[in-house]
């Protein structure tokens, strides 16, 4: 059997991440033909796909330093917008109720009103989700977008998700902000996400394409089967056995316990109380300039199967021939459709935004799904995620990245748990 002193299962961004940053040897095995993980772009008939809008959020300067030299990139301005009474308005909605008619307007203000009155008297923080957006927006704001629109996008009523996955990626306005923006434009900017980077060229995959490179040699088309933690070793599903004294893993959690054969009971058992959503969605080729210049917009409509289309080409040109616009529509989570209803219904939408778009007019058309898409922060996530990580930090083995944490998290983030991972080891 070989031997090998770390082993890194991925080479998405926090597989790739780890490598880089790692000093001492080590082999990464990655069960797709091509490295990147989620951060991967397509490209059909001069259109570009990255697996849905793939923004890069840079905060931490260290990762920053390290990252941008290795792919030329520029800054982009988000370029945002929530779709809701035939009219757009402006992201966040929460903060922008000035673009909302009157009546819902006041409503939404009425119940922001109410919502603050009842946290000056003492109410505590809730515990589910629901109810914390009444807590911190109120009724109207809950009823026109929040509600319907995370239904939409989780596939869960609002009460049977935590607050947890929020908290960095919801901008919560305080009333006078609320105010504020029922007559102003001061707070069009507000959120994690007002700019973002996004490769010169090549797509988000470009990003992964030249971590890779910089990385050296990656195993692909190497899927790990079989881990033995007690004994440190795993196996590939083409049989090959490799003992290891270190272990990064960004696996999903699930996948991974599954692998592990000497798992306990109690650890297969949590994991069976894990959910998260698998997202449908659309990559589409449209031979026309749509969506009026905006990168992405939200969808809240329960009608629409669609919760948010966006366009690589209208933040970066170079994502379709020109005079062409690349799509991605991120379908609904709380029902059944067929694709082609759920299609009409996007070309509803953009010839609404105008101008027209017809079923000729798409020239690409992509169905696809994302197995792991968004952690599911339901009642049982903290005592189920909790008892799988303790039993991990029991091996060693560390389970990192948006799907090896089940987090809600970034790109930037899974570059970090990359760069923490190879600290421990290199500490070691
Ligand atoms: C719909 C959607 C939109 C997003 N938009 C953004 C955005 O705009 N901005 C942003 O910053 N982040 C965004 N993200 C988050 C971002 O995609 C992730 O945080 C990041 O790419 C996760 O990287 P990772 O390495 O942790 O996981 P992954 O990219 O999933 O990489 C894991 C790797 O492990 C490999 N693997 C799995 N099992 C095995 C096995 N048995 N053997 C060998 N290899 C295996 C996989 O093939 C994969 O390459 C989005 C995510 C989703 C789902």
């Amino acid at each position: 059997m070989e031997r090998l002193e770390t082993i890194i299962i991925g080479a998405g961004l926090a597989g790739l991440s780890t490598a880089l940053h790692l000093r001492s040897e080590r082999r990464i095995l990655e069960r797709s033909a091509a490295p990147g993980g989620l951060a991967t772009t397509l490209f059909e008939k001069g259109y570009g796909f990255d697996v849905t809008g793939h923004w890069l959020h840079m905060r931490d300067p260290d990762i920053k330093a390290r990252i941008e030299p290795l792919v030329p990139m520029h800054e982009v301005e988000r370029k945002s917008s929530i779709y809701a009474y035939d009219r757009f308005v402006a992201y966040p909605f929460q903060s922008n109720l000035k673009d909302v008619p009157y009546k819902e307007r006041v409503e939404c203000l009425m119940g922001a009103v109410e919502a603050h009155t009842r946290r000056v008297a003492g109410i505590p923080e809730p515990g589910a989700f629901g109810d914390f957006v009444l807590h911190h927006f109120g009724e109207g704001i809950a009823r026109e977008f929040m509600f319907p629109y995370n239904t939409k996008l989780w596939g869960v009523a609002p009460n049977d998700i935590s607050p947890a996955w929020c908290q960095r990626f919801v901008p919560v306005p305080d009333l006078r902000q609320i105010v504020e923006g029922c007559f102003t434009d001061v707070h069009h900017k507000a959120g994690y996400n007002a700019s973002f980077s996004y490769p010169l060229k090549g797509g988000i995959g470009a990003f992964s394409t030249a971590l890779a490179e910089a990385v050296g040699p990656i195993e692909l088309s190497t899927e790990v089967a079989r881990i033995h933690a007690g004994e440190r070793w795993l196996e590939t599903a083409d049989g090959r056995r490799m003992a290891f004294r270190n272990m990064v893993s960004s696996m999903a959690l699930p996948v991974l316990i599954d692998c592990i054969e000497d798992a306990p009971d109690e650890v297969r058992q949590a994991v069976t109380r894990l959910a998260c959503t698998s997202v449908r969605y659309f990559n589409l080729g449209v031979g026309k300039k749509v969506l009026d210049g905006l990168h992405w917009v939200y969808l809240p409509d329960p009608k629409l199967d669609a919760y948010r289309i966006g366009s690589f080409s209208n933040a970066v040109p170079y994502m379709a021939p020109p005079g062409c616009t690349s799509l991605y529509v991120e379908l609904a989570n709380d029902r059944e459709f067929e694709d082609e209803d759920a299609l009409a219904g996007v070309l509803d939408v953009l010839s609404a935004i105008g101008p027209e778009v017809t079923r000729q007019d798409v020239e690409v058309f992509q169905a696809k799904t994302i197995e792991h898409a968004y952690v599911i922060y339901d009642h049982a996530y903290e005592t189920a995620r909790g008892t799988i990580m303790k039993y991990l930090e029991s091996t060693g083995i560390m389970s990192i990245g948006r799907y090896g944490k089940w987090v809600y998290a970034s790109m930037e983030d899974a570059l970090m748990d990359g760069r923490e991972a190879a600290a421990r080891i290199d500490e070691d």
